[in-house]
């Protein structure tokens, strides 16, 4: 089922949804399943699984160290499917530009209409690890609006080389990300607000945003975007911090601010289990003026770990 369909079916109660890493190449699904099964209890209608940029590794051959492309955390896809069949839930694949031709990209969304999967979340994709700025791969989109593009088209039989006419056409609900402390590499709040209804525009129905721990942050973005004409569903995404550490690393990684009250909370932690509190107390107040204000979801980043999840979800849902 469509997530537009999922809203409306609640008729305005605030639905819980989360999203999950895939595990390391190598390690067990069996893991990933243990941090699903204690969050079903709130009857997530979706499930996002998030797609990896490829890295470079190092192979040690023979003293000669070899430089290889890889994904670490393959199996999106697959993933999807198989937590779809264990829990029957929607899920819903992150489908990035970067690191995919378009062809590609056609394949891939190719086999989740095969899998039934009605949502398609779609992104850009941050930079390598080791690249400043993002590079769209040989044959690929530069920007999550082309991608958007292509999945729209492909509702509608246009395929990369041909129109085909058949009654089976895809029908994907289209997903895309909003910055409510905009995203780092736009100029300002209007001209990445502006590449939003670009791609809502072009077909996207609902949006989910970055993580944000101030809810006017997100208060005031769904007014700006509401002012300029963006009228789907804006769904907050909440992340508990959980380490101490995460008061540099989010500013860092994702721009964004932390209230100096959240910081001077953490700061006098005296080790990560007291953070750990800090985060889901924190979580939980953010979460209750969100439901009480009518967001028509709740969704988490669980990072692939459930305990502070589980403990938001027990007091809000
Ligand atoms: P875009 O919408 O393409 O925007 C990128 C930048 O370009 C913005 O600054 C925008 O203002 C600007 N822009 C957009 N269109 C144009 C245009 N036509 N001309 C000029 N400028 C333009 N990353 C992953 O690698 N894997 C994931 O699974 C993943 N999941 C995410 C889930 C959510 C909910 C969010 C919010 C982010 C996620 N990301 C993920 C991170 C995301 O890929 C990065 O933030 C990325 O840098 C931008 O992606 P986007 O889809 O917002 O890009």
């Amino acid at each position: 089922m469509k997530v537009t369909d999922h809203i409306k079916a609640a008729k305005g109660k605030t639905l819980f949804s989360f999203e999950i890493i895939p595990p390391v190449k190598g390690h067990n699904i069996r893991e990933l399943y243990d941090n699903i099964d204690p969050l079903m209890e709130f009857n997530p209608p979706f499930i996002d699984v998030t797609t990896s940029r490829e890295e470079y590794v190092y192979i040690d051959r023979n003293g000669l160290l070899d430089k290889k492309l890889t994904r670490m955390r393959p199996g999106t896809v697959g993933i999807c499917a198989s937590i779809k069949h264990k829990y029957n839930v929607d899920t819903i694949p992150h489908v990035l530009c970067g690191g995919f031709s378009k062809e590609e990209t056609e394949y891939l969304l190719i086999d989740c209409h095969y899998l039934g999967i009605d949502n398609i979340m779609a992104l850009r994709g941050d930079a390598m690890k080791d690249e400043k700025y993002f590079e769209p791969s040989e044959g690929g989109h530069e920007y999550a609006s082309d991608l958007v593009k292509q999945i729209d088209n492909l509702n509608h039989g246009i395929y990369l080389h041909e129109v085909i006419e058949t009654e089976d056409c895809a029908d994907f609900c289209i997903g895309v990300a909003g910055y409510p402390e905009k995203h780092m590499e736009a100029p300002s709040l209007m001209s990445d607000l502006k590449w939003l209804k670009y791609k809502v525009d072009l077909g996207a129905k609902y949006v989910v945003t970055q993580m944000f721990f101030d809810n006017k942050k997100y208060f005031d973005f769904v007014k700006a975007a509401r002012d300029m004409g963006i009228d789907v569903p804006i769904i907050p995404g909440i992340k508990p911090i959980a380490i101490k550490k995460h008061l540099q690393l989010l500013p860092q990684v994702f721009r964004i601010d932390l209230p100096q009250d959240l910081v001077d909370a953490v700061e006098a932690c005296k080790n990560n289990k007291e953070v750990r509190q800090v985060g889901v107390d924190w979580a939980i107040a953010q979460s209750k003026e969100l439901k009480a204000a009518g967001v028509p979801v709740l969704h988490y980043y669980s990072m692939g770990k459930s305990s502070n999840i589980k403990a938001i979800a027990e007091a809000i849902f």
